[in-house]
């Protein structure tokens, strides 16, 4: 039976998440399945109504602001729901995918599993647990070429931006480059200016 399961797609970034989803989706096409591409609506991307690979692919797209809103969108004649970018939707996703199963639906979605500190994103662990299957995709490491990078780097100026500073960057001049357990930095700002600190203080254990 085709219904009742939910294929995850997850990995760092520039692993070919949103491309393996377009790939999936084209086989369901082929195969005359009714298809409902979703994807969230977030104010720090500036895409149009559509998906789209790094390698240029796309795909129309509805764009959704709150999880809820998806059962809306979803009619009752549409038989596979793709939903890209996961991690940006609320706490609710888990109980809108879980309905659709039972209603089902195949659903197919991608999602980044870590976010830029390497900490799980949104509700990617609870999805990675009621997925029928999960895929974890690797990318080509940005710093050593290796291909096993499955993490998220965000680079401030070119630099590594520290652990506070924020989850979602509107409008920042930041960028994402997928790197190695072993090339990963997260530098922590705060702590370094505490030590530095520390450092000045005239301690004296004398
Ligand atoms: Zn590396």
């Amino acid at each position: 039976m085709e219904g009742y399961s939910f294929e995850l797609i997850t990995g760092p970034m520039s692993c070919g998440k949103t491309e393996e989803l377009l790939r999936r989706i084209r086989r369901c096409i082929i195969a005359k399945k009714k298809v409902k591409v979703i994807s969230p609506d977030v104010d720090t991307r500036t895409k149009g109504d559509y998906i789209e690979s790094r390698s240029g692919l796309w795909l129309d797209a509805i764009k959704v602001k709150h999880s809820m809103n998806i059962l809306n969108v979803v009619k009752p004649d549409d038989e596979v729901i793709a939903i890209d970018e996961l991690q940006f939707f609320d706490a609710n996703i888990v109980k809108v995918i879980t309905k659709l199963m039972n209603e089902g639906k195949k659903i197919i979605g991608t999602g980044l599993e870590l976010d830029f500190k390497a900490e799980p994103f949104g509700s990617m662990p609870e999805l990675m647990c009621i997925a029928t299957r999960v895929d974890k995709l690797q990318a080509v490491c940005m710093k050593c070429g290796c291909e096993h990078a499955t993490r998220t780097q965000r680079l401030i100026d070119g630099k590594p931006a520290d652990k506070n500073s924020p989850l979602i960057m509107i409008g920042g001049d930041e960028t994402y480059e997928a790197r190695c357990v072993k090339c990963y930095e997260l530098p922590d700002a705060q702590h370094d200016k505490m030590k530095s600190r520390l450092r000045v203080l005239p301690f004296s254990f004398k």
